[in-house]
């Protein structure tokens, strides 16, 4: 039996980078891992195999769209889909093997295989107990479905069958519009895909900025995406090589039925906590199947806590990361954080979605005083050379003190330049300080300063 000052169970976003603080901090670290790779869902299966479609497809249609505009004659290129499913399994390698590495690096034992919590203090891997003084869940979620709704990986997909597709299909059924549904929508509508999006809600995106909203689904729809929206999925039956979708208006409760080739469910994760045997040591969790946590990410039994997706919060590889490193903090000593009112959040399609703080209608709600400053990438030089001049900006500032409240950004590049505008939030600025900041001619990120001026006196090239 071997014993650590930690041992991590989940080798995600949350759990590897928590195990490398850990080891960071001078603290003997284990991290159990029961798939073949460390790196959990985002390396092996999500966010960074649909990057790779994205990128890919997104030169496709540079190349279809754009090219001649340039003078760059010929062709587009074909697709040759077991290539680029291959370019996206060397991806992943190529991340998971990163992992695996900085665990050498930093001397943290990856135990392989499936962890469970015998009693405080023990983990069990295989037939090995190891002990450990701190345990930390981070064990993620899981694909949810919604009655009637049986994935098959083959026909009837979640994200993950979504990235293993046998052919690219002639008509793709999404049932979901939020970040899932409309990135791999964006990728197959781009590899030549009929993408029809089934939506309950009648906005996409659910949450978002109602403008952002707004101009993002029109974007899609001439994109060649389509959406029904205010639609219930009802059920879905299934046959080996074909499917209908059953769905009803909420308007007039009308029933109808579509058909696919493929139907992707995307209606989002629930938190994945099985086999750990939480409920025999009496670990408490929320309604919704979360492990419940204090401030400290700690859990109702000593030396027990919990990170990223199994927990509350927004499940977001990023968001799971901070934990990971807080936590850390916090079991080495330290005053670990989170500031939670500062957490980005990306859609990559093209263009891309980002977003921090709060929206419009959230300010409205709470009855602040606030000022949109909004500029659009058609007033920015470099969107309009790259082809890339859909979308705006948009700051939300205190009408009073002019601190930055909230940003709203669909452009190029919008999941980058978010950042400065986090950064910004950090230090409590005031758009103001963003508007006299130097920003580089001819760059994307002007447009952050121009909807920063906006605030102000406002904007040059609008
Ligand atoms: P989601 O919660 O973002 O969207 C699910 C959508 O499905 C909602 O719009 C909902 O109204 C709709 N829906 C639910 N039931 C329905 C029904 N019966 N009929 C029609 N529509 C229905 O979920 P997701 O897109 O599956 O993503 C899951 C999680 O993974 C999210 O928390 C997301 O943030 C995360 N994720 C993030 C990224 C990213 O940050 N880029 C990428 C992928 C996934």
């Amino acid at each position: 039996m071997s014993s650590y000052d930690v041992i991590v169970i989940g080798s995600g976003p949350g759990g590897y980078v928590c195990a490398i603080r850990c080891a960071q901090l001078g603290l003997k670290t284990a991290c159990v891992e029961g798939r073949e790779t460390l790196g959990g869902t985002c390396l092996n299966i999500g966010c960074i195999p649909s990057k790779a479609l994205l990128h890919a497809s997104h030169q496709l249609h540079e190349a279809e769209h754009n090219f001649a505009a340039m003078g760059l004659k010929g062709k587009a290129p074909s697709v040759d889909w077991p290539q680029m499913l291959s370019y996206k399994t060397d991806v992943i390698g190529q991340n998971t093997k990163g992992i695996e590495f900085l665990f050498k690096k930093n001397k943290i034992d990856w135990l392989k295989g499936w962890g469970s919590i015998p009693e405080p203090g023990k983990v069990k891997v295989g037939d090995a107990v190891h002990e450990a003084k701190n345990i930390v869940i981070a064990t993620g979620s899981d694909v949810s479905t919604i009655p009637n709704v049986e994935i098959d990986e083959k026909i009837v997909v979640s994200s993950t069958g979504a990235l293993e597709l046998a052919k690219i299909p002639k008509k793709l059924v999404v049932i979901g519009a939020g970040v899932i549904g409309l990135e791999m929508g964006s990728v197959y509508a781009r590899l030549g895909s009929d993408v029809t999006v089934v939506e309950y809600l009648d906005d996409i995106t659910p949450g978002m900025d109602a403008e952002v909203q707004r101009s993002f689904k029109r974007i899609l729809e001439k994109q060649g995406l389509t959406f029904i929206m205010g639609a219930a999925v009802q059920g879905v039956s299934a046959t080996k090589t074909k499917a209908k979708v059953a769905y009803t208006l909420r308007k007039d409760e009308s029933g109808h039925e579509i058909d696919a080739d493929i139907v992707l469910v995307a209606t989002g994760r629930k938190p994945y906590t099985d086999g750990l045997g939480l409920d025999a040591l009496g670990v408490e969790m929320t309604e919704r199947g979360q492990v419940k946590t204090n401030s400290h990410w700690q859990t109702n039994v000593a030396g027990i806590y919990a990170i990223g997706d199994c927990i509350t919060g927004p499940m977001l590889a990023h968001k799971a990361e901070d934990e990971g490193m807080a936590v850390a903090e916090t079991m080495a000593g330290q005053a670990g954080h989170v500031n939670y009112g500062v957490i980005p959040g990306v859609i990559y399609t093209h263009p891309e979605v980002a977003n921090v703080g709060q929206t419009e209608q959230e300010l409205k709600e709470a009855g602040r005083a606030y000022k949109a400053g909004k500029f659009s990438f058609m007033g920015n030089g470099r969107a309009k050379a790259n082809f890339a001049a859909d979308g705006f900006v948009k700051i939300l500032a205190d009408a009073e003190t002019d601190r930055i409240l909230g940003a709203h950004i669909i452009g190029p590049m919008g999941g980058d330049l978010i950042h400065e505008i986090c950064v910004a939030m950090e230090f409590g600025a005031a758009a103001e300080d963003l508007a006299r900041t130097c920003h580089a001619h001819p760059t994307y990120s002007e447009a952050v300063r121009e909807a920063a001026l906006a605030c102000g006196d406002g904007p040059i090239h609008s």
